[in-house]
């Protein structure tokens, strides 16, 4: 028996989101890694499993320790926010895994925030939509900056992650400027904070609005696209349905 390492994804923060794929692997585990903040988010349950962690930018030791824990012949289960998959985890462990042979490792999928963030906000990403980071930390900006703006000639909603960080505070403004290029000003937009933890906020603004908006690390950002409205407050990217709108020519509703 290969010794087993679950790579899972917690969604994006309260147990009601994880699903039960997720708690399973978790619960299976004598050892769970993560980052401090995720392992603080676990409930109750996971309490009187080994917790370990690595500061935040120690991305590949937290990936070492998962397999210098498995090694010794632990069930180990690594959390990330969200999706392992997706901005996580899961592909560095593919990589450091290739000097681990004997270890298997298995994904297990999470709710990313773009899922969660757009069911906040209504039905952002009822179309093709694209999902860009903004972060530079490994990417660079250059690249970015090409990304965004092929998505907006494309038409394409848009969710963008990382979109400020301490040292990154203007980072959304540059991404609207380069968006603004291609978009109209009153493009419908909005965005939410602290998805499925304490505090969640969700606005809705346009896209000039959006450039003069301060949002921090935990919030995710959605663009709609050319055909997207606020209807009753919410964000919404429309599939392309015809919709009887004037009740008098249906004759009853
Ligand atoms: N693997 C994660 C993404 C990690 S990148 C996932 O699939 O969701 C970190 C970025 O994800 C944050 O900067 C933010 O843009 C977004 N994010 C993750 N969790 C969030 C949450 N609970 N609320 C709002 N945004 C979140």
């Amino acid at each position: 028996m290969k010794n087993k390492i679950y790579v899972v994804g917690m969604g994006p923060g309260k147990e009601e989101m994880m699903t039960q794929e997720a708690i399973y692997a978790m619960e299976q585990a004598d050892v769970i890694i993560g980052y401090t903040v995720y392992l603080g988010l676990l409930g109750e349950r996971f309490r009187d499993k080994e917790l370990l962690s690595t500061p935040m930018r120690q991305e590949t030791e937290r990936c070492e320790l998962c397999f210098a824990e498995a090694e010794k012949g632990k069930k180990v289960a690594m959390i990330c926010s969200g999706d392992a998959g997706i901005y996580g985890m899961a592909s560095l462990m593919y990589e450091i895994g290739k000097k681990y042979p004997d270890i298997e490792l298995e994904v297990i999928p999470g709710i990313t925030a773009a899922n969660s963030g757009a069911a906040v906000l209504g039905a952002p990403l009822n179309h093709d939509f694209c999902v860009i980071s903004l972060s530079d930390l490994l990417t660079p900006w250059e690249k970015i900056e090409k990304r965004l703006l092929a998505a907006a000639q494309g038409d394409f909603a848009i969710v963008l992650y990382n979109p400020s960080s301490h040292k990154r505070k203007d980072y959304l403004k540059r991404a609207c400027d380069i968006l603004l290029q291609e978009i109209e000003e009153t493009r419908p937009c909005g965005y939410v904070e602290n998805i499925g933890r304490e505090n969640t906020m969700a606005a809705t603004c346009t896209l000039k609005e959006l450039r003069e908006t301060q949002v921090n690390m935990f919030t995710t950002v959605f663009i709609g696209n050319s055909g997207s409205e606020i209807i009753n407050g919410k964000l919404i990217t429309k599939r392309g349905y015809q919709v009887e709108r004037n009740t008098d020519i249906c004759g009853n509703n």
